[in-house]
């Protein structure tokens, strides 16, 4: 099983080359909003016109050319994918927001194979293209050394609140063996507990991140209460940003270990498809930094079943919490109500009752479909570089932080 995962490191370089790497972003961010623009401009433009159109910047601006020609093409590329998403949402009429794709500011730069290159001893990147960055040392580039330069399939430069990162993204033959336990698990997620399995198990959410939440919130009153456009603002913001960082990576630490440990434990893993219309709805900050923590966790769920051979299933979420899992009557109940008690005598907690009926949808899923089916239902399905990117580089945690920032830097 090819897996695709993502491995970080911090640049250490000095201000002249961060300069030069600011310019990189810009760059390629101009080359994305371009093809945006000749979309929006010309009915019917395609994928390969968007990448033809790279060529002509690049004769076009003598700025342009100076980013490696693959680099363009991934910018060109990142371009086509928020006009496909906008594209298949038009197609899904569930989805009431479509995404018209938007002018962005770009946060990083991504090359292929080719405008960089990595000293012997894989510790040191140098950028080879006409912008002349030079070469960085990596922090925590330890790991390299495991993989051959082959496996690298991309490598992206990303401008942080703390500094500037490099991630590789790795191809990698992945396949742990591990023996079948003979269990099977659903998870109901929720606001008073992380999740509540249909054994009625319950993990708490994660101390650090309520605790987070009450700093950020802090934090983000500072940022307003200073004026706009001074120097103590722009300070302020920095620091907003660092804690947003250091939230998503305790995020992300709580997910890896404890999606890990779920699927190594079971033979089949069901939760319920997060909405994300739903999500984008709630604008409350405890709601969002759960909803990010889920989202998370479901794709290291997705991420370990692969590499564990084991299956893990997305079920869209109706009823589940409403039905009896045990006669299959709905009991309505408010969302203070903490007991499903039904008629025919079923009493369970409200999540483990939820749980258990994601558990059979699961299972009805497999019955019907088998495991192709089941790709399409998923939250990701097989991962494609656009989805692991986002998944493993922090994307998904970084767009909180980078909406919040872009409405309090205006
Ligand atoms: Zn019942």
């Amino acid at each position: 099983m090819l897996v695709l995962f993502v491995l970080e490191a911090k640049l250490r370089g000095s201000t002249k080359q961060f300069a030069l790497i600011d310019e990189m972003i810009r760059t390629a961010g101009f080359v994305r909003n371009s093809c945006l623009r000749y979309w929006m401009d010309n009915r019917g433009v395609g994928q390969y016109d968007l990448s033809a159109l790279c060529a002509v910047l690049a004769k076009e601006y003598e700025w342009a050319k100076k980013l490696n020609s693959q680099a363009r093409q991934a910018s060109a590329e990142r371009a086509w994918q928020s006009i496909k998403r906008f594209y298949d949402n038009c197609k899904n009429p569930t989805i009431k927001k479509k995404g018209y794709p938007r002018f962005k500011k770009s946060r990083s730069v991504e090359y292929k194979t080719t405008g960089y290159k990595l000293s012997e001893d894989r510790q040191s990147i140098t950028f080879t293209d006409g912008f002349k960055a030079g070469s960085f040392r990596m922090m925590g580039a330890f790991d390299l050394n495991y993989y051959q330069p082959e496996q690298i399939k991309r490598v992206r430069v990303v401008r942080r609140a703390d500094g500037y990162y490099t991630q590789f993204c790795i191809a990698h033959d992945r396949l742990e063996k591990v023996e079948p336990t003979e269990q099977v698990i659903a998870l109901d997620v929720g606001l008073m507990h992380f999740y509540t399995d249909n054994r009625g198990n319950k993990v708490e959410n994660p101390r650090h991140l309520r605790k987070s939440e009450k700093a950020l919130k802090r934090l983000q009153r500072r940022v307003s209460r200073k004026v706009k456009g001074s120097n103590k603002r722009k300070k302020a913001i920095n620091k907003l940003g660092r804690k947003h960082l250091k939230v998503s990576r305790q995020r992300k630490d709580f997910a890896v270990k404890l999606a890990r440990c779920v699927v190594k434990s079971n033979d089949l893993v069901v939760f319920e498809k997060l909405i994300v219309r739903n999500m984008v709805k709630n604008r409350r900050l405890a709601k969002s930094i759960s909803d990010a923590a889920w989202r998370q966790f479901f794709e290291w769920l997705e991420y370990y079943g692969q590499v564990f051979g084991k299956i893990v299933i997305a079920v869209p979420p109706q009823y589940t919490s409403t039905e009896c899992s045990s006669c299959h009557r709905i009991v309505k109940k408010s969302l203070s109500e903490r007991t499903h008690a039904c008629e025919c005598g079923c009493i369970l907690d409200r999540d483990e009752n939820a749980s258990r009926n994601l558990l059979a949808k699961g299972l009805e899923y497999l019955s019907r479909g088998g495991h192709s089916r089941i790709k399409d239902t998923a939250l990701a399905g097989s991962p494609t570089l656009a989805s692991v990117w986002y998944a493993q580089g922090h994307l998904n945690l970084c767009s909180i932080s980078e909406s919040l920032l872009n409405k309090f830097g205006g």
